[in-house]
């Protein structure tokens, strides 16, 4: 069913204008939102109350599901952030963030300017409720009031946006951090509106490092420079949180250093796994196997993927590039990530550049020769391995920055934990 047709339907079902149906429902397409879902949503828009009677109830957030479609709520606002969306054509600016009360808490998208402000404590009536990865979410819209109300509210969550890098998370908005520019770089991208600059690079504070894209670039963003953003929102990037700075972030350079850690945070790769994603993470555990895909392995030349019999998935028969990689399995009893390591860490393991792997492979007639050789260096050893964490469909994936041999015996590792227990 097209578009036009769920319109068509929907009109006739409600008895309005179709044009203004269609063009509701592409705006709610347009934002990601389910097309039965925003069916729906429309359905209550235009009064077909079929689905519940009465007007909204008022709820405290907790008790908010993703089974109601309109509640009256009152909450503090946690965070403001400003974002930009484009619509048939033009731009519309949308705020997003998040609303406490004393019960928890819940993310807001506001589509139109109620000047909403971080500390407020207001009454949304009539505030949609839609899902967004299988949580509830408020929808301020034009048919939502807002008002102060007459009394603050004790929160137990900061307000204002102010977070450490390691707080972060995926979908966040509105937030404020103090850092250091690591890197910046300035690349030209196929933008929306054709070629345009951007900045990327890494931003670090006390807490860990993050990678970060300027959609807008402002100058403060230097190299070195020590700076504040205020309203950034978090995007995830090759399975790990990104800060996001756009035309509405504003940046300025502070008159203190912020000092930006050398350490990424060591965890259990249990913990890790649960985050989610980690753009700089420590793990420690043995390697229990060495998977198939390692030692001498041949690229495609076009995109990159590994080849099997010089076929690449993308673009069949290929010129393979010969490379070097391990894809170790580490294993610290709470769970398990595969480990890869680029050219240069296998070099290192291996004792060896591609070249001897070659000579090696020919030697024994096999290309297997060198990840058998790998394996036996690995398996059965201990690790510490730094690196970026993706976990999504092709598993939990560490993509190896250092990997070296765990020095400390075990007789000073339980003199470790007991000195950390403690503390
Ligand atoms: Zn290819």
């Amino acid at each position: 069913m097209s578009l036009d047709d769920h319109a068509e339907e929907l009109a006739s079902d409600l008895g309005v204008d179709k044009e203004e149906v269609k063009s509701d429902l592409e705006n709610l397409v347009e934002y990601s939102v389910p097309v039965e879902e925003a069916k729906d949503s429309l359905r209550r828009k235009y009064g077909d109350d079929s689905g519940g009677g009465g007007g909204p109830t008022t709820k405290s957030i907790a008790e908010i599901t993703t089974g109601d479609s309109n509640v009256t709520v009152t909450g503090t606002v946690l965070t403001v952030g400003k974002r930009s969306i484009r619509y048939q054509g033009s731009d519309n600016v949308i705020f997003e963030g998040e609303i406490a009360d004393e019960t928890g808490k819940i993310s807001y998208t506001a589509w139109d300017d109620f000047g909403l402000q971080a500390g407020q404590t207001i009454t949304a009536g009539n505030a949609g409720i839609r899902e967004w990865e299988g949580e509830p979410e408020l929808n301020l819209g034009e048919s939502t009031t807002i008002g102060l109300a007459d009394e603050d509210l004790a929160v137990d969550f900061p307000v204002g946006g102010d977070s450490g890098l390691a707080e972060l998370e995926v979908g966040d908005r509105g937030r404020n951090v103090e850092v250091t520019a690591l890197e910046v770089e300035t690349k030209t991208i196929d933008g929306r509106d054709g070629e345009t600059d951007i900045l990327s690079g890494i931003l670090a504070d006390e807490t860990t490092r993050l990678p970060f894209t300027d959609w807008e670039p402002h100058e403060a963003i230097t190299e070195g420079a020590s700076i504040r953003l205020e309203d950034a929102f978090v995007r995830e990037f090759r399975g790990a949180p990104s800060i996001n700075v756009s035309e509405f972030t504003t940046v300025t350079e502070l008159d203190r250093t912020v000092e930006a850690t050398d350490e990424a945070p060591r965890l259990a790769i249990r913990d890790a796994i649960e985050s989610g994603g980690l753009f700089d993470a420590e793990l420690v555990g043995n390697v229990i196997a060495v998977r198939d895909g390692s030692g001498l392995i041949e690229r495609c030349p076009e995109c990159g993927r590994v080849v099997q019999n010089g076929q690449c998935r993308t673009h069949g028969a290929v010129d393979g590039v010969d490379d070097l990689r391990i894809k170790a399995i580490l294993d610290d009893g709470t769970g398990t990530v595969t480990a890869i390591l680029d050219d240069e860490l296998t070099e290192a393991i291996y004792g060896g550049d591609i070249e001897d792997a070659k000579a090696h492979a020919r030697e024994e007639m096999d290309q297997e020769a060198v990840a058998d050789d790998i394996r036996e260096t690995l398996v059965g050893r201990e690790f510490r391995v730094r690196g970026s964490l993706s976990v999504d469909e092709y598993g939990a994936n560490l993509n190896a920055r250092s990997f070296d041999e765990t020095d400390d015996d075990p007789a000073s590792r339980a003199g470790d934990l007991l000195t950390e227990v403690r503390g």
